[in-house]
């Protein structure tokens, strides 16, 4: 059938629109328009100033609504000025990593950011909570599950709310693919196809060090195609089945290099899934129905990510992910909002890649645990 300005396709992108604008005025995701409390803004502090917070977040700040910068902690002098410059961020609120438990009195500091490598998230939440702040972590949340156990009972202990920086679950494509799974717009799902790697530079960087990235390409970008499974389905995987190939043995000497796993959820669907750091190009989802089939590629860029599906394109209007999924952490805080990204579901995460790879290790199907 050819959709091209057929009527069936305005339709179509009718249909996702108008369930992605019922779901918001619902309560059911958020977005940065939502709800009360227009003008107050919460103070962020970023701890690590390096790609992601330089390039994304901070810039994401300023585009938030709820949120604004009011403080940094790094261990790089020149970055203190650059940034301080910049931001408008004086020295009171500059820390370093031995001075950041001082952040405790910065009256101007109600949520810090955790934006260090995987395995430092564990000791800097704790940290931060410990502060009394409230406490946003970049993904992976942790190496392990125990850790990220830990994490969700110390802020749990502090009283303090704790988010993790799952921005496609904000990223209006996502949600419009996730509508059209949950509302069964194509009958039942049957199958998910998904993919996210890419070739890694630098053989001295922290990604490629086990104790400070907790794995590979599973760990840092892998991660995307599991969270796009579980958030079209809205189901935890219950059987695990994966494999794995290194063909650099000595770049990859601590983590892995290529993975590919199939999942099982309860409701029958099987997704298959890939996540590499020696090849570019996978960057997809591709979700299977029964009456048809939808997805986006590219998926899991900060832009551009373009949906399509059987009856037509997916359109969806773009945001700055960044603001966006930091304003909704701001939201729960502001108006005691559910968190749709709290420390269990970077937990679940962290369970369902824990069972990939015990199945690597032992050749065999795991059960992921539950939380
Ligand atoms: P990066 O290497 O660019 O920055 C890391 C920062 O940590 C730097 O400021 C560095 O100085 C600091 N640091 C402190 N101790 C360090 C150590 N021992 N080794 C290396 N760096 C150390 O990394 P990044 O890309 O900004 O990633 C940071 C976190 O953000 C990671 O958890 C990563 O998975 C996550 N991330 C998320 C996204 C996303 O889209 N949500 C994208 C990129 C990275």
């Amino acid at each position: 059938m050819s959709i091209s300005n057929s009527s069936d396709r305005r339709t179509f992108v009718k249909t996702v629109s108008a369930s992605l604008a019922a779901g918001a005025a619902a309560g059911g995701f958020f977005t940065s328009s939502a709800k009360a409390n227009d003008d107050k803004k919460l103070g962020f502090a970023l701890v690590g100033l390096g790609g992601l917070s330089t390039n994304q977040i901070a810039p994401g700040l300023l585009n938030s609504k709820h949120c604004k910068l009011t403080a940094i902690v790094t261990d790089t002098p020149e970055k203190e000025k650059v940034w301080g410059d910049k931001y408008g961020i004086t020295q009171d609120h500059i820390y370093n990593y031995d001075s950041f438990d001082k952040i405790a009195n910065d009256d101007t500091v109600d949520v810090i950011y955790i934006v260090l490598p995987n395995g430092m998230h564990p000791e800097y939440v704790k940290r931060a909570a410990k502060a009394g702040k409230h406490v946003f972590c970049e993904k992976p949340m942790a190496n392990t599950s125990k850790d990220c156990r830990e994490m969700i009972d110390a802020c749990q202990k502090a009283n303090r709310n704790l988010g993790i920086g799952y921005r496609c679950q904000f990223e209006p494509h996502h949600q419009a693919c996730r509508e059209l799974a949950q509302q069964k717009t194509f009958g039942d799902l049957k199958f998910i196809n998904a993919g996210f790697g890419f070739k890694i530079g630098d053989p001295t960087q922290w990604r490629l060090r086990r104790d400070l990235a907790g794995g590979g390409a599973l760990m840092d970008v892998g991660i995307y195609a599991l969270q796009a499974c579980r958030f079209l389905t809205g189901e935890e995987p219950i059987e695990i089945v994966a494999r794995e190939t290194k063909t650099d043995l000595q770049k990859f000497a601590e983590v892995d290099e290529t993975i590919t796993w199939e999942m099982k959820f309860p409701s029958g669907v099987l997704a298959n899934c890939v996540t590499t750091y020696n090849f570019n190009g996978v960057n997809q989802f591709r979700a299977f129905a029964s009456n048809g089939e939808f997805g986006l590629n590219p998926a899991f860029s900060y832009k551009g990510n373009k949906g399509s599906s059987s009856k037509g394109p997916i359109e969806a209007i773009e945001t700055d992910q960044f603001a966006v999924e930091m304003d909704a952490f701001a939201q729960t805080i502001l108006t005691e909002q559910p968190n749709q990204v709290s420390g269990e579901e970077g937990l679940r995460d962290l369970l369902a890649i824990e069972a990939i790879y015990a199945s690597i290790a032992q050749g065999k199907m795991v059960k992921p645990e539950t939380v």
